[in-house]
This record gives C-alpha cells, structure tokens and sequence, in this order.
C-alpha cells in the first residue's frame, strides 16, 4: 500500500533481530475520525499544521493501512510491576510503524498506541480507549508545555468500536513519537533470558542513536557512564516532576524510558491541593507510587536497570552511579524551587526557605499552582498584592512569618521587583493539566465536541501566558471533581 503522506518511513526497530520484537500488523478500526491533531509535533515532523490538510493521514494514524517503508512490529520487554519481576509484558496494544526523520533531520519513532493485539495482549484486547486516548495525550503535551522529558502525542483517531472497560466505552488510536520507546525493561528482557548478545546490541543500538558523544570514549568505559547518564537523566526527571506537581502513577520499569523521557501516561495526576503524601492511582493500594515516594522509586528502578546491565556496567562503577542519584536529584529539585520563588542565585537557607513554604502550603491544604502563581504577583511594597496568596493560604500569620522571611531573601537579590514578578509568572504556570480539566476534555470528546481536547492542549502548551477567555481552566477543582478517580483501566 502506498503512503498518503510525504513522510519518509524507515524500518527502525524492525530491523533489529527477531528476539526483539514481533512482527504485526494493526487491527483496522471501523470508520475513524480525527479526534485531536498537536499541530507542534505535526510541524516537527513536517507534516501540515492544520488538520483540514492532512487527508488520508487518518487511515494510517487508524492503523488502517501500513505506509510503504514502514515494517509494523511490537516490542518485547519485561519489568518489575509494583516491586514484583514479571518475566514478559512487551507491547500488548501499541505498535509500532517505524521511524521518520524529523525537522532537525532527528529520526523519530512513530507508535500507534491501541493499534490491535500482538503476541504480549495477554488478558487485554489491544486497544485503547477515547478516555485514555486523551489523558495521554493532553499530558504529553502538558509535560512538554512545561519544559519535561516526554514522549509526545501526534493525533487521536477515534472509531465507534465499542470497547469494554469498567463501563462501556469507545476505541481511540493515538500516535505517539519519541527518539525511542525502549524502556529499562527492555533490558531486563534480555538480562532475565541470559540473552547476552542481544542485551549487548541493545546497549549499543541505543548508545549509537541516542548518546553518540559516549562513542569517543573507550569500549570499556562506556557502558559505565552511559548507564551513569540514565541515572542522572532519571534523577533530574524525578526532580522536574516534584517541581510541578506531577504524579505518574504506574513507575514500573517498564514504564521507564532509557532516554529520561516521562512515558506512559495512565492514571496520573497533577497535584491541586499541596499534599506530598498524594496517591493519584486508586489501583495503588499501597501507595507505593505517592508523590513523596517517586524519588526513591526512580533510584529503585535505575538499580533494577543496573542489575540487568551486568556484567556489560561492572559493579563498582554501577554503584557509584546510584551512589550520585540523592545528590543530583537533591541539586535538580532546589534548583527548580528556587526559580518557581524567584531567587536567581543561591543561598545557603535556601533549602530550609523552601522546606517552610511546602510546609505552609500543606499545613492549609493550599492549592500548589495557584498558590505559587499568587506569590509571582506578591510585592512588599504592595499590600494588596497579599489578598491572591491569602485566598490560597487561610492561616494569616502563618502566611506572614513566612512572607517576612521570603520578602528579606528576595531583597537581597540584585534585580527589580518587576524582574522577579516576570521571571516567576513564565515558570509558574497559570494552566495545568487538573484531573477535572482532563475530565472536561473527555466528557466534551465524549459527545462529539472533539475541539475542546484541541483548545484545551493549546492552554497547556503555553501554561503561563495568561490566555483571555479561559480563566476558568486555571481554577482548582469544581465541586462535582473533587472526588474524581483514576486507576489503570486504560
Ligand atoms: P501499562 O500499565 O499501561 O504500562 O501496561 C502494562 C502492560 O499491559 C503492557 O505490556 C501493555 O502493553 C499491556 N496492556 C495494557 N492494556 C492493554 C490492552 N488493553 N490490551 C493488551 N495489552 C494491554
Ligand atoms: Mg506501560
């Protein structure tokens, strides 16, 4: 079949051995519709910016027919799923079509998530439903929105096909596009088999194309600090996530991407109320995924991806990798507060500074991202500008004791006031990706009203412009979310 589209398709991973992956082609799905096209991953990979140009794009993005270069296969990989190893997951609804070059002449691998069943669909139907369609991508473009490692989301292409989750729901295939989706568990697929070679050509395969500036240093070497930058990337990733909120709800290793890259978005959670304890995944009893239990869990995980990387990353070096992960993270997450208060240089007290606010935030139950937008506005001088924090903050004095402190460090810093006020409301952001905007997106979807999912993503790619209008998709919670739920029926 021939492409309809001017992209250039290459084998990708279809060209690795066959212990890799499984050759598959997608389901096609019953009369697709375009549901959300991202016009900035569109215009990455050169294809038009406005979805009334894209013609039969549609049938590919259904996986309707297979364009000419493409050699559709689905992944293997294994991982640890809520602490437990678990011999074989791999691809079980996404596949994936092949690499196309982007604008940079980077080449991008393009995924059909929800595409049909291959060999790894286990109990699951391979496919994807609207609702979780959506999530995925409005947070990818949320995450990128914010400056975060992420994987992106081209389209969502919607059907009737009735799909059965907790309650009866409708197909949706989105597109998604990253450098890679090879994942921690891709390793450990090969590490738990004894499958050495492969687990060396892995190695090599992802060194070659995502980390060449490791090529110049001795064979020997570079596996050890290879694996160093992924704990590293992984570090400072926990870290931005900490920073904005974000909970990601399902970290298995094989949720993990090699690259650093946020991935597999499922029942996430931007935080509303500041509440380090949160746990956003209903499925997760234990509460071993909470917000305040990331970190520790993304070194836990790089230490999974250590063991599978043995004997390739000796022993000592792969310690001592782990051993840098609390200070790099530690590093990452001040250096992230510090620019959400607006103080551009160090200070020692800074940590403690910033240990209180969270605390002062927790303590009133204060919403994160409007409570950090109100003090962007808050001046000294300006006591008017007190009222937005303490509609966010009820314990006055509390606020105040805080704010003596806050107004005495931020003195002493040499720019103007105004500076400050600037530099913080374009890192604060006014719009984020709430559980309840979400919901508004999906249940407008839901009844045909496909453009707010669209309306909504352009918020989140420019979140702290101050977009007139839509005011009231920076609000906290209405009433009929506050007790939304979300768990890993996806
Ligand atoms: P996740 O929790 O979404 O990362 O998925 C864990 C594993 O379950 C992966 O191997 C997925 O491919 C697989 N999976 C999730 N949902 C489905 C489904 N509806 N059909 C087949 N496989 C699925
Ligand atoms: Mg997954």
């Amino acid at each position: 079949m021939s492409s309809p589209t001017p992209l250039e398709w290459h084998a990708g991973y279809a060209d690795l051995p066959a212990a890799f992956h499984q050759p598959v082609e997608p389901t096609p799905i019953p009369d697709p519709y375009l549901v959300a096209w991202n016009p900035v991953v569109a215009a990455e990979l050169g294809l038009p910016r406005d979805p009334a140009e894209i013609g039969g794009l549609v049938e590919l993005l259904a996986g309707n027919l297979v364009p000419e270069g493409s050699r559709p296969t689905a992944a293997a990989y294994a991982g640890h799923q809520f602490g437990s190893w678990v011999h074989e997951l791999g691809d079980g609804r996404a596949i994936v079509l092949g690499e196309v070059p982007d604008r940079s002449h980077r080449l991008q691998e393009v995924q059909l998530k929800g595409a049909g069943l291959t060999r790894w669909s286990r109990m699951g139907d391979g496919r994807a439903v609207l609702r979780s369609t959506i999530r995925e991508y409005l947070a990818s473009a949320a995450m990128e929105g914010l400056g975060i490692p992420t994987t992106r989301a081209l389209a969502i292409v919607g059907s009737d096909l009735p799909v059965l989750r907790e309650r009866l729901e409708t197909a949706a295939v989105l597109t998604r596009v990253a450098p890679t989706h090879i994942r921690f568990g891709t390793f450990e697929y090969f590490a738990a088999r004894r499958l050495d070679a492969e687990r060396a050509l892995l190695a090599d395969w992802v060194i070659e194309r995502h980390f060449p500036g490791l090529l110049t240093l001795p064979a020997g070497d570079r596996y050890a600090a290879w694996y160093a930058e992924v704990v590293a990337r992984t570090a400072r990733l926990m870290a931005m996530w900490t920073a904005v909120g974000f909970q990601h709800g399902v970290m298995n290793t094989d949720n993990f991407s090699i690259l650093g890259l946020t991935i597999d978005y499922g029942p996430y959670g931007f935080m509303d109320r500041y509440d380090p304890t949160w746990i956003c995944n209903h499925s997760d009893h234990s509460g071993r995924y909470a917000f305040d239990q990331q970190p520790s869990i993304g070194l836990w995980n790089c230490a999974r991806l250590g063991e599978a990387l043995y004997p390739l990353v000796p022993e000592a070096p792969a310690r001592e990798a782990l051993a840098s992960y609390r200070e790099i993270y530690a590093t990452e997450v001040i250096a992230r507060m510090r620019t959400k208060l607006g103080l551009a240089r160090a200070e020692p007290d800074d940590p403690a500074l910033i240990t209180a606010w969270l605390e002062l935030l927790q303590a009133n139950a204060a919403d994160y991202h409007r409570a950090h937008r109100a003090l962007s506005r808050w001046d000294a001088d300006a006591p008017a500008s007190r009222d937005p924090l303490a509609a966010e903050i009820a314990d006055g004095a509390a606020l105040d004791a805080w704010l003596a402190t806050y107004g005495s460090r931020v003195a002493r810093e040499a720019r103007p006031a105004d500076a400050r006020h600037r530099a913080m409301l374009a890192t604060n952001p006014k719009y984020v990706l709430r559980n309840w905007v979400a919901e508004e997106a999906i249940r407008n979807a839901e009844t045909r009203n496909h453009a707010r999912v669209d309306e909504i993503r352009a918020l989140l790619d420019a979140p702290c412009d101050e977009h007139p209008g839509w005011d009231r998709y920076a609000e906290g919670p209405p009433e009929w979310a506050r007790h939304l739920a979300v768990s890993c029926s996806s």
